[in-house]
């Protein structure tokens, strides 16, 4: 998507080969407008899926699922990350570790939004190692739902997680590929 790599250019900083820092319109402030045409893009790929729910994690995840939703007219549902008092032990839930915080932590999603009819996209901002996906995935399949894709904002190609997720047959649409952050410049695929 040329408007997601020209923004990933101009304001992304690459704070080492690994971590690409988006926090100017995605992870802290948030540019709606990009943010729309994300979701406009995933909605173009997704419109004939027969979806009923989008499934992302908070925080980042959610401004991009939001605007599919927006426009796909479907409900979003967000992992938790903390247990919320709110959430007694009726809810799915699996263990996820963090690429950026390098602990793992459980997410979790309440059973009265997620079932057996549910057909799901998957979204999230980053794709690296596939953790977060892989925890996603555990939650829509223990809820008897079907996962239709995972939508990625941006995938780092260079780490793994995107081909172990094509290698086990899931559909992974990414809007932006990195091939590359060596030297402190941004490479597309
Ligand atoms: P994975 O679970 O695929 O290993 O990593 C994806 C998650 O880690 C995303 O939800 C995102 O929050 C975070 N993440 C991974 N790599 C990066 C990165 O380069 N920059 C930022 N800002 N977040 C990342």
């Amino acid at each position: 998507m040329k408007a997601l790599q020209d923004k990933i250019i101009k304001d992304g900083k690459v704070l080492s080969a690994e971590v690409l820092k988006v926090d100017s319109f995605l992870n802290h402030q948030i540019d709606p407008e990009l943010m729309q045409q994300i979701g406009q893009e995933f909605a173009d790929l997704y419109k004939d899926a027969g979806l009923t729910k989008i499934v992302t994690i908070e925080s980042s995840g959610i401004a991009p699922a939001v605007m599919a939703g927006l426009i796909l007219g479907i409900p979003v549902v967000f992992a938790r990350k903390r247990k919320s008092v709110t959430l007694t032990d009726n809810f799915y839930s699996a263990e996820v570790y963090s690429f950026t915080k390098q602990v793992s932590s459980d997410i979790s999603v309440s059973k009265d939004f997620l079932n057996k009819d549910d057909v799901v996209l998957i979204i999230d901002d980053f794709l690296a190692n596939g953790e977060a996906a892989k925890g996603l995935l555990s939650i829509v399949e223990q809820a008897g739902a079907t996962t239709s894709g995972i939508g990625i904002v941006i995938e780092k190609g260079f780490q793994p997680g995107g081909q172990a997720l094509r290698d086990q047959g899931h559909r992974v649409d990414s809007l932006a590929i990195i091939s590359s952050l060596e030297n402190g410049k941004v490479q597309f695929a």
